[in-house]
This record gives structure tokens, C-alpha cells and sequence, in this order.
């Protein structure tokens, strides 16, 4: 071999290795920078980022790709009423309950140390209160910010009482039964101040980043009436991934006042992002789509 032939020999064989080296660096930014793109958000799914929008959900959470998903539009004139179901019954405590308030990156959700029960509504089993949380939109209210929609109209704000099946131990174990979960929503509109809201509201400061608690107190009672004479009742899912379609769903027919100053206190304290975040992202927006109804029944009771 001549000089310069092992020239161009270890000249070939370091510009390789270069090569190499720089895909692995190129692929190593790449990496670097998606995770950067998701810092805003603390799961692999979101409302905001097309990436891991809710078109996008059924990528990672086939069950969200599934026929019988949650929410829906409820068009009134197509209900079923069945006045076999009953009222929705609501027991425990009137009092006023020591919780927990959590930032949890895809909203806020209390829970509660008092138990409270859910039965009637043509259930055969009693559900347990695990917690309740809220879906709400933005600075123009009128853009709606609820999941479930009635006639077409969605509301600024929805609140979701989450109940596991109590033959379950908790609410981990009910997720995984064809059983499992009740979810009582109940839809909000602008109009007066709302008390039952405000043992919280003034708190969302607090929990601002996701992964951020605090303690607090709510009333479940100004919220959920030991009896609820008016509401839509259907098999869907879970509105989150993973979207199980393991919900018997009760969305409340009246809707509640809440009072513009109330709304806006929820959509200006709130980020998806964690604490710390160069440009946090503000919670707003956080509703899944409606879904498409596929032949399934929604019955009404209306005593
Ligand atoms: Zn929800």
C-alpha cells in the first residue's frame, strides 16, 4: 500500500466515523428536543398540542378509538324517557368536608375524607365518591369549555363526580371492570355566584403547576342534592385516557350558575405545565370533543 493510498484509506475511515458520530449527536438533539416540546405537559397526552391532542388519544389508548366514547351531544328529542330509573340518590354527610385539591396537569381535582354514595338511577350496585374534577374553556365562555353538550349547546363549565362500583376496593381495581364507574356531570352556565364553588376556587392559586396539593374544604351537598329529579343516563367511557368504555354515565338536566368572576378566577389560575416551566402553558380548554353516538340509548328521567 502506498503513502497515499493509507491516506486516503484513514481519511475514508475517520470521515465514517465522523458520520456516525454526527447521525448519533443529530439523533440525540432530536431526542433532546422532543422531550423539550413535552415539557409543557406531564403525560403522553394533552388538549392543546396536536401532537397528543384528543385526535391523536387512540395512538397510544386504542380504547379511545372504541364506538361507545364519551362525551356526546345529547339531543333531548332523541331520548328515551324510562321512568322505571328513579331519581339519582346521593347519601353521606351535609357538613362541610376536609379534602384535597390537586393540580393533576389535565385539570383540578378535590377529594374528599367524607364518604359519600351513589345509587338509584336504575343502578344495581351502590358507587363510591373517589373524587370530583372540572372541564372548562377559555376567555370567551361562550365558546363552551363543557364535554357533554345538550341540543348542540356546550356550557363554560362541567363537573365530573367520579364513583367506583363499591363491591370494588377502590377506584384502581373498579377502572379495570366492565362495571366499575359511575360519573354524575353536572353542566354549569353563566349567572349568579355560586357558593358551593367557592370553598375551592379561591384556592387554585395554590395548586397552579401540575403535581401541586393543597388542603381544602367543600360542601358535596351544595353541589349534589340527596336527590337529583332530572337527568341523561348512557353507557360511554372515560373522557381521559384510557378512555374505558366502563361508564354508566348521569349528566344532570338542570344546569347550575356560576358567576363570570367565578369562571374567570378557574381559567386565569392554572397551567398544564409544571412548576418551574420556562413558558408554562395555560389550562384552558381542557374538554374532550363530543363522540359520536353509534346507535346507543340515552334514556331520561324526569320525576
Ligand atoms: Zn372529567
Amino acid at each position: 500500500m502506498t503513502p497515499k493510498l493509507l491516506y486516503s484509506c484513514l481519511l475514508f475511515i475517520y470521515s465514517s466515523v465522523e458520520a456516525i458520530i454526527t447521525v448519533k449527536m443529530f439523533r440525540h438533539i432530536l431526542i433532546v428536543l422532543s422531550h423539550l416540546a413535552l415539557l409543557g405537559h406531564s403525560a403522553d397526552w394533552c388538549y392543546d398540542h396536536e401532537e397528543c391532542a384528543p385526535s391523536h388519544w387512540y395512538l397510544h389508548y386504542p380504547s379511545c378509538g372504541l364506538s361507545s366514547q364519551s362525551p356526546i351531544n345529547i339531543i333531548t328529542a332523541n331520548t328515551v324517557a324510562d321512568s322505571s330509573l328513579g331519581p339519582i340518590v346521593v347519601e353521606g354527610s351535609d357538613a362541610t368536608s376536609e379534602g384535597e385539591l390537586t393540580n393533576n396537569g389535565h385539570s383540578v381535582e378535590v377529594t374528599l375524607t367524607s364518604k359519600y354514595t351513589l345509587s338509584g338511577a336504575g343502578l344495581t350496585d351502590a358507587y363510591t365518591l373517589a373524587g370530583f374534577h372540572i372541564h372548562f374553556g377559555n376567555s370567551n365562555p361562550t365558546f363552551g369549555g363543557s364535554e357533554h353538550q345538550i341540543n348542540g349547546n356546550a356550557f363554560p363549565l362541567e363537573v365530573h363526580f367520579v364513583f367506583y362500583n363499591s363491591i370494588y376496593i377502590d377506584l384502581t381495581e373498579a377502572k379495570q371492570q366492565s362495571d366499575g364507574l359511575a360519573v354524575v356531570g353536572v353542566l354549569f352556565q353563566i349567572g349568579s355566584f355560586n357558593s358551593a364553588l367557592d370553598h375551592f376556587l379561591g384556592q387554585l392559586s395554590q395548586v397552579a403547576y401540575s403535581g401541586q396539593k393543597t388542603s381544602v374544604q367543600a360542601n358535596l351537598r351544595k353541589f349534589l342534592p340527596a336527590k337529583i329529579g332530572y337527568y341523561f343516563k348512557y353507557n360511554g367511557s372515560l373522557t381521559t385516557p384510557t378512555c374505558s368504555e366502563n361508564v354508566t354515565w348521569l349528566v344532570a338536566g338542570n344546569v347550575q350558575p356560576i358567576s363570570l368572576s367565578q369562571y374567570t378566577q378557574i381559567i386565569s389560575n392554572l397551567y398544564f405545565s409544571l412548576p418551574g416551566a420556562a413558558n408554562p402553558v395555560p389550562m384552558l380548554d381542557n374538554f374532550r370533543p363530543t363522540q359520536p353516538l353509534n346507535g346507543r340509548t340515552v334514556s331520561v328521567y324526569r320525576k
